[in-house]
């Protein structure tokens, strides 16, 4: 895995997460999404599985995994980026679809007339579309927000200590799996 190519896979308890972490650009795949069975076939070594399941995070896997020890969006975010020392440049943000989770594309203005309020057309000059579900995304006061939110996230990141999880496993949180033996 490389640092430019972090992709993740978040279980039930972490839908919300998923959704932030597709806000930031990162490949997400998420359990609430797909049946549990496809959920685990679809993780590979290069995917870190992400939970707050103890029992979960206990067993062996073949893949990567990371504890999420808060209840809360914003400071699981900042427990990813703190855990896996996420660099500010490796974000972003607004390139996926926060519900397909695939790379949105950019779209003519013309195309969109009418898909969007006639005073979102008016005063926007870029709009990009998820090419599975259609929806299309624009910069607004919205994704303002946003950004100012992921802003907080990075220097939290940086600067704060979170207590660190009360898991077996060595280093903040994350293990690398049970591998299976070589031949
Ligand atoms: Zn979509």
């Amino acid at each position: 895995m490389t640092e430019r190519t972090r992709r993740f896979a978040a279980d039930r308890t972490l839908g919300k997460l998923a959704r932030r972490l597709r806000m930031l650009g990162f490949d997400t795949l998420c359990e609430c999404e797909v049946p549990r069975r496809r959920f685990e076939e679809t993780i590979d070594a290069e995917r870190i599985f992400l939970t707050r399941n103890r029992r979960e995070f206990a067993k062996p896997v073949p893949y990567r995994k990371l504890f999420i020890g808060s209840d809360r969006p914003g400071d699981q975010v900042i427990e990813v980026l703190r855990a896996l020392h996420i660099q500010p440049e490796e974000i972003h943000p607004f390139r996926r679809c926060l519900f397909c989770n695939v790379p949105i594309e950019a779209v003519e203005r013309n195309q969109v007339l009418g898909l969007v309020p006639d005073y979102t057309w008016e005063t926007r000059e870029r709009f990009t579309r998820c090419p599975r579900c259609r929806r299309i995304y624009w910069r607004g006061s919205h994704t303002e927000r946003a950004l100012r939110e992921l802003s907080v996230w990075i220097r939290r990141a940086a600067e704060e200590r979170l207590p660190k999880p009360e898991d077996p496993s060595p280093g903040p949180g994350l293990a690398s799996g049970d591998r299976k033996p070589g031949p």
